[in-house]
């Protein structure tokens, strides 16, 4: 019996790319590779790479070349390279890193068996289509582990927002939605293997549309579906544009139990000059009285959003309307980044802010956004809050688990097992996450 070859999956960006990464995976398990933590051992490195950030591909080449040593030690080695900058760079991938054996797009990764088997024959595999098959059935009866209390499950992928300032558009191609009775299929298959909360992916997920029984099916009439799969007990989902908050999605956070009361809704900015010039297509106006109908159906939901400063043009009356709207919703979360430009998007050639202008605002924001944070964090203290525990703490004893607003809570002496999902007092509130006692 030949040893397992090692497969090493290094994944940068985005939730999706973690889900990518688990069918890669899977999809090389057939091929006998079981997978390391540590390139040093590795049959096969996988970079499943993100092209959001300004130099993503020059990172990428950068990180490539860290391997020449282990390859000239290791001739057999294969070293590929996918995700978006596979589908943005492609065949120059090789050109410039002549060590990389296989380039595949985030389309075609199932795919991968075929093309490692072509390396194996001393061949170059390039593979950036986007294939009218569905790569998830290809990729459904392969072997797959037990897993942990919580799954990511793409349920839609591309984009046809076209921001200006995005790529997704380009390397994740348009809208696609997977046929419902698959994605049920898939869920039930994980709660089979262990999962008790999955997340619904998709770069533009509340834009779902999938083929149901009845016609085509938006994102509330699967989670609808979704909440009758026996073992499954909390669904979420991510990552969504305000212009697909349809009424039944609404409607759904307020009556589906299993719907948790957190909601991630990028707006990116608070002028509505700035909304503009990304082709957002929505104002401030529109989204703050859009947060204001999602808390009348459920006044507990945590918001959380994403924020870019320094978006070419941007004002210092664009930027204290970003504040304001910040001020006016109190995120729980918000992610917020400096612009960036990012290759072959319109706002790429626009005169760019200066970057010190750029930092000081996002220090600005950060700080305001840190405060709201703190203090919705501190009004849990005190409160019930249901945790499903994921993993053991650094402490003794200690378990760590997530509630129903995703925060972090950690419980001491908790004799409970990862998967349970429990009542859980607030006691008190830290940095970045909440203590409990189990009630
Ligand atoms: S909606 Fe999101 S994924 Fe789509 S183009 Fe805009 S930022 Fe990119």
């Amino acid at each position: 019996m030949s040893e397992p070859k090692k497969l090493f999956i290094k994944t940068y960006g985005c939730q999706m790319n973690v889900y990518d990464s688990e069918r890669m995976a899977e999809a090389l398990g057939g091929q006998g590779y079981v997978e390391t933590k540590s390139p040093d051992d590795a049959d096969m490195i996988l970079l499943n790479t993100c092209h959001i950030r300004e130099k993503a591909a020059e990172k990428v080449y950068s990180e490539l070349g860290r391997f020449k040593g282990l390859k000239a030690e290791k001739p057999d080695l294969k070293i590929g390279v996918a995700g978006c900058v596979a589908q943005a760079e492609g065949q120059e991938i090789m050109r410039r890193q002549p060590l990389v054996d296989l380039v595949v797009g985030p389309q075609s990764y199932h795919r991968l068996p075929e093309m490692e088997a072509k390396t194996r024959t001393g061949e170059k595999a390039l593979d950036t289509d986007f294939p009218e098959e569905d790569k998830f059935e290809k990729l459904k009866n392969r072997p797959k582990a037990k897993r942990g209390p919580t799954a990511f499950l793409t349920v839609q992928e591309g984009c046809d927002k076209f921001c200006a300032f995005c790529v997704v558009p380009y390397t994740r191609g348009a809208e696609v939605s997977r046929p419902a009775d698959r994605i049920i299929r898939e869920a039930q298959d994980l709660v089979e293997r262990g999962v008790r909360e999955i997340t619904l992916l998709g770069q533009n997920v509340n834009a779902y549309h999938g083929a149901g029984p009845n016609g085509d099916m938006t994102l509330a009439g699967l989670i609808w579906e979704l909440n009758k799969v026996d073992g499954l007990e909390r669904i979420r989902f991510t990552t969504s544009h305000p212009n697909d908050m349809t009424d039944d999605l609404i409607e759904a956070h307020g009556t589906c139990d299993k719907l948790m009361p957190y909601l991630h809704l990028p707006v990116q900015s608070g002028s509505d000059h700035i909304l503009k010039r990304m082709n957002r297509s929505h104002t401030a106006e529109s989204y703050l009285r859009l947060i204001e109908r999602i808390r009348a159906a459920r006044p507990d939901i945590l918001m959380s959003g994403d924020f870019i400063v320094g978006f070419p043009e941007e004002s210092d009356a664009d930027f204290q309307a970003t504040l304001d709207l910040v001020d006016e919703v109190q995120y729980g979360y918000a992610y917020s980044f400096k612009y960036s430009t990012r290759p072959g998007t319109p706002a790429a050639e626009r005169p760019q802010v200066d970057p010190q202008v750029a930092d000081e605002r996002l220090q600005r924001l950060q700080a305001l956004i840190t405060r709201d944070q703190r203090k919705i964090q501190d009004s849990m203290v005190g409160r019930n809050v249901h945790v499903l525990f994921e993993k053991p703490g650094r402490q003794q004893g200690q378990m760590v688990g997530k509630s129903e607003y995703l925060h972090a809570v950690h419980v001491a002496d908790a004799d409970v097992a990862v998967g349970a999902l429990r009542e859980v007092r607030i006691t008190s509130s830290g940095a970045n996450s909440l203590a409990g006692e189990l009630v």
